[in-house]
C-alpha cells in the first residue's frame, strides 16, 4: 500500500521546572493512502503530542522534537523551515480538534471563514472559493448551504459546528487529516453521525486520516488500523480486527475490558487499576510493569523487543518473546 506519511523513531520532550518530560519516546508508524489509523491511549500517553509534532505545532520552548523523522511527500517535516511548514499545514495536512469553537472565529460568518481559508492557500477567485465552500458544506451534510454560509458559528449546534470544521479542514484537499478527539465534546448520537461522516468523506476524497482518541468505542466504528500508545510508546499495533479480537499486550487487553461492547453482552467493565509512570524518569523496562498482572522479573529491567505477530500486528511485550526466557535464565545464572 502507498505510504502517505512515515513517522520514524520520533522523540519529543518538554522542559519543565521539575526536569525534562519525555512525552514521546521512539514512535514509529506508517499511514497508508486512504486509510484511517487510530492512535489510542489514556490521557498523557503522548498521542496528542505525536499528532502536534506531525503538524510541527509543539511550542518550542518548552517542547522539542529531539530525534526521529516524519516523512511526507519526500520531505522530512522535522527539518522543514517554518515558512515551508506553514504551506504544508492546512493545504497538505490539516488538523481538527475536540472543541470546534477553537477553530472557528465567533465574530465572522462561517462563509467568510471557509472562503478565506480557501483563498489563503489556493489561487482562486472569490466566486470560485464561494462555490467550493458551498460544495464542502454539502459534502459534510449541512442543509441549505448557501443560506448557512451567511450565519455565525453560534447559530449552529455543536454537531453542525464540527461538520463545518471538517469542511474547513478539507477545502484545500489535504492528503492527511488529523483529528484529535473530534467527537469527545459531542453527545453519543451526534458522535456516531460525525464518525459516519469521516467515513463518507474519506470514500469521496481519498483522504488519509489519523484519529487520536482515548475511546476504543470510537475506534471500532472507523479505524482500519490501530496503534495503542502507553507512556510515550506504541506498545501494540495492528488491524482493527487484530486489536479487537487478538490483542496481546496486557495494556490493550485492559483497555478492551474497560469499554462497553455490543458483542459481549453483560460482561463487566473493569478499568485498569493504577496510573501510568512518571515521564520525568521513565522506567528502563516495560512502562506497564507496575500495572501488569502478568509481569515477570525481566519486565522491570529491560524494555521488551518488538515482536511481529503478523505482517501488520506487532507488540512490545516479553510474554510474546522467546528471548524473555533466555533473559530470565541469564538473571538466575
Ligand atoms: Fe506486562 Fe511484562 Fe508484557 Fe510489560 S512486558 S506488559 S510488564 S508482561
Ligand atoms: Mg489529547
Amino acid at each position: 500500500m502507498d505510504k502517505v506519511l512515515q513517522v520514524q523513531n520520533l522523540h519529543v520532550s518538554f522542559a519543565t521546572y521539575g526536569g525534562e518530560v519525555k512525552a514521546v519516546r521512539g514512535v514509529t508508524f506508517d499511514l497508508h493512502k486512504g486509510e484511517t489509523l487510530a492512535i489510542v491511549g489514556e490521557s498523557g500517553c503522548g498521542k496528542s503530542v505525536t499528532s502536534q509534532s506531525i503538524m510541527r505545532l509543539i511550542p518550542n520552548p518548552p517542547g522539542k522534537i529531539t530525534n526521529g523523522s516524519i516523512l511526507f511527500q519526500g520531505k522530512d517535516l522535522v527539518k522543514l523551515t517554518e515558512p515551508k511548514m506553514r504551506k504544508v499545514r492546512g493545504a497538505d495536512i490539516s488538523m481538527i480538534f475536540q472543541d470546534p469553537m477553537t477553530a472557528l472565529n465567533p465574530t465572522i460568518t462561517v462563509g467568510e471563514q471557509i472562503i478565506e481559508g480557501i483563498m489563503q492557500h489556493e489561487n482562486r477567485s472569490k466566486e470560485e472559493a464561494k462555490k467550493a465552500a458551498v460544495d464542502m458544506l454539502t459534502l459534510v451534510g449541512i442543509p441549505s448551504p448557501e443560506e448557512r454560509l451567511k450565519q455565525y458559528p453560534h447559530q449552529f449546534s455543536g454537531g453542525m459546528r464540527q461538520r463545518i470544521v471538517i469542511a474547513m479542514s478539507l477545502v484545500c484537499q489535504p492528503e492527511v487529516l488529523i483529528a484529535d478527539e473530534p467527537t469527545t465534546a459531542l453527545d453519543v448520537t451526534i458522535q456516531a453521525q460525525i464518525l459516519e461522516l469521516f467515513k463518507e468523506v474519506q470514500q469521496k476524497t481519498g483522504v488519509s486520516i489519523i484519529l487520536i482518541t482515548h475511546d476504543l468505542g470510537v475506534v471500532a466504528q472507523v479505524a482500519d488500523r490501530i496503534a495503542v500508545m502507553y507512556a510515550g510508546k506504541i506498545v501494540e499495533q495492528g488491524s482493527r480486527r487484530e486489536i479487537f479480537y487478538n490483542a496481546q499486550h496486557p495494556y490493550t487487553q485492559g483497555l478492551l475490558k474497560s469499554v462497553p461492547r455490543l458483542d459481549l453482552d453483560g460482561e463487566e467493565l473493569t478499568p485498569i487499576a493504577g496510573s501510568p509512570p512518571d515521564l520525568f524518569s521513565p522506567p528502563v523496562g516495560c512502562p506497564f510493569v507496575a500495572r501488569c498482572d502478568k509481569a515477570m522479573e525481566v519486565c522491570d529491567r529491560v524494555y521488551p523487543f518488538k515482536t511481529k505477530l503478523t505482517n501488520e500486528h506487532h507488540v512490545d511485550c516479553w510474554l510474546q518473546d522467546e528471548r524473555a526466557k533466555k533473559a530470565m535464565l541469564s538473571t538466575i545464572s
